[in-house]
């Protein structure tokens, strides 16, 4: 069936609702209200933060409007805390799998938008993706997130395939243990064949919240020319039974301040609409060049570094329960830079040319990737310079595959148990990274992390646990958590 004709009923029924969870008005006015913000008013929101709670838009409005040097480092520190009460020193790291670069729609920034005649399409075969994840799996990684166009092509059945193709593939002591879906926003029915596969966490950007950018950039003739459709993505897909589900902005669009209040009204019209499950992460990728892709290389909306920084720290403060995801399109300084802000999960040794994997060099495809990479660093590096900056590097699945999602998930957050699941699953995980994959130099400095880890734990009833797994592991076990 015709791509668009597939969900056009739909989307028309979207159109008839005379409003949606997005105002751009009322965003407006409320960073307008929130100018020039006095110190105590700064403190005021920073004493509500504290408390590990959701802001409020008025609140989250007057941190982003915030520039006076001496408040803004008092937001950097309660964002590191906060970060370190609610998730703990750990990194979970992941990595992009692009199945396919073919697409229907046109996207102004994007690469893979189907007016661009430099890219060379390909979508992988069965094979081919067997030969991607076995690379994958001999570096180390265990999460990966498949990325797709936007193609009848790469419809529900393709995706379906291509996700059990990745479960399917057994290399060594490893597999891929959790795929996670950044694809086409999709409807109730084809969700629900999803949720069956057993995909994780199911990721749509809505890239820009701002109506009238948003219609400028994705023309009207396409599938993601429809707004709400796109908005009411996750809705659909926590309706089909989804647990976990990721929402994003596409930062150099519109207004960085705008797309913040975006991601939190997003945020609170699924938690008001779900009983109380927000987005299981956010992801705040910044524009970066493409091939053939004028607008990439210069968008009037550019986030500078500071900016960045800010709105990195802002997120952390306002939802603190929700993952956050810093790609490598960002460089190793920058993403070194707001890891202690807030960010919960990073990805390594990442390929996005559509069958890059098979390649060596990072940046080497550029007739087939979306953009260009800023830290094209090896996982087993990304891996050890984050250990030795004080966090724990995690490749943990255990959530997702225990059942804890969702609302479960969010309980287990908001209760700050998380600690007693994550970090010693990290420390599994990331032992049988060591014993598996890791280079000399990041074995040894990877056991002094451990071992410092692991004697926080003294006195509590988990720690003789924790060293047992550690010994079974080195016996050659596999895949242990709690
Ligand atoms: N086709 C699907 C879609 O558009 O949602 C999923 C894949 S798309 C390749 C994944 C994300 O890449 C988009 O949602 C967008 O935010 C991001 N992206 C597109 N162009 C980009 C660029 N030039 N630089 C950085 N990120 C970009
Ligand atoms: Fe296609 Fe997604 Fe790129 Fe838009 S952002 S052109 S939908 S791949």
């Amino acid at each position: 069936m015709d791509y668009l004709k597939q969900y056009e009923d739909e989307m028309a029924a979207y159109d008839r609702q005379d409003h949606d969870f997005i105002d751009d008005d009322k965003i407006w006015s409320q960073l307008k209200a929130a100018e020039n913000p006095s110190r105590e008013a700064v403190r005021a929101v920073l004493q509500k933060a504290e408390k590990t709670v959701r802001l409020e838009p008025e609140e989250t409005a007057i941190l982003l409007q915030n520039s006076d040097p001496e408040t803004i480092t008092e937001m950097y520190e309660l964002a590191n805390r906060l970060k370190q009460e609610v998730y703990g020193d750990r990194i979970v790291f992941f990595a992009p799998l692009y199945i396919s670069d073919e697409c229907a729609n046109d996207c102004k920034y994007c690469g893979f938008r189907r007016s661009n005649h430099m890219m060379h399409r390909k979508t992988l075969s069965m094979d081919e993706i067997d030969k991607e994840v076995r690379t994958m799996i001999r570096e180390g990684q265990k999460r990966t997130v498949l990325v797709y166009g936007e193609a009848p092509s790469t419809g529900i059945d393709f995706l379906c395939k291509s996700i059990e193709k990745v479960y399917s593939v057994k290399e060594g002591n490893g597999e891929i243990r959790r795929a996670n879906i950044n694809a086409a926003p999709l409807s109730v029915p084809e969700l629900r064949r999803l949720k069956e596969i057993g995909i994780g966490t199911f990721q749509v950007f809505q890239e820009t919240y701002h109506h009238e950018t948003y219609r400028h950039l994705h023309p009207a003739n396409t599938v993601k020319g429809n707004y709400r459709w796109r908005l009411y993505a996750m809705d659909r897909a926590l309706e089909a039974g989804l647990g976990d589900v990721g929402i994003g902005a596409l930062f150099g669009l519109y207004d960085w301040r705008f797309e913040v209040m975006g991601l939190l009204y997003h945020t609170i019209h699924l938690e008001e609409t779900f009983n109380g499950v927000g987005p299981h992460t956010i992801s705040f990728p910044r524009i970066t060049p493409a091939t053939g892709t004028p607008f990439s290389d210069h968008p009037e909306y550019a986030v500078s570094d500071e900016d960045f920084k800010k709105l990195v720290a802002v997120l952390r403060l306002s939802v603190p329960y929700t993952g956050m995801i810093c790609t490598a399109r960002e460089t190793k300084e920058v993403r070194d830079s707001v890891l202690p802000l807030g960010v919960s999960q990073i990805d390594g040794g990442t390929r996005i040319g559509v069958g890059g994997y098979g390649v060596k060099d990072a940046n080497a495809l550029p007739d087939k990737e979306q953009f260009s990479l800023g830290d094209t660093r090896s996982l087993d590096d990304v891996v050890l310079e984050t250990g030795e900056m004080g966090n724990i590097p995690s490749f943990c699945t255990a959530c997702y595959r225990m059942g804890r999602v969702g609302e479960e998930f969010m309980g287990l957050a908001k209760s700050k148990f998380v600690h007693h699941f994550c970090i010693p699953n990290a420390i599994f995980t990331f032992k049988e990274y060591l014993l598996d994959y890791a280079g000399p130099e990041t074995r040894e400095k990877g056991e002094q992390i451990i071992a410092k880890h692991v004697a926080r734990f003294a006195g509590e009833p988990i720690y003789d646990t924790i060293r047992e797994n550690l010994r079974r592991l080195e016996n050659g076990e596999r895949d242990l958590r709690v």
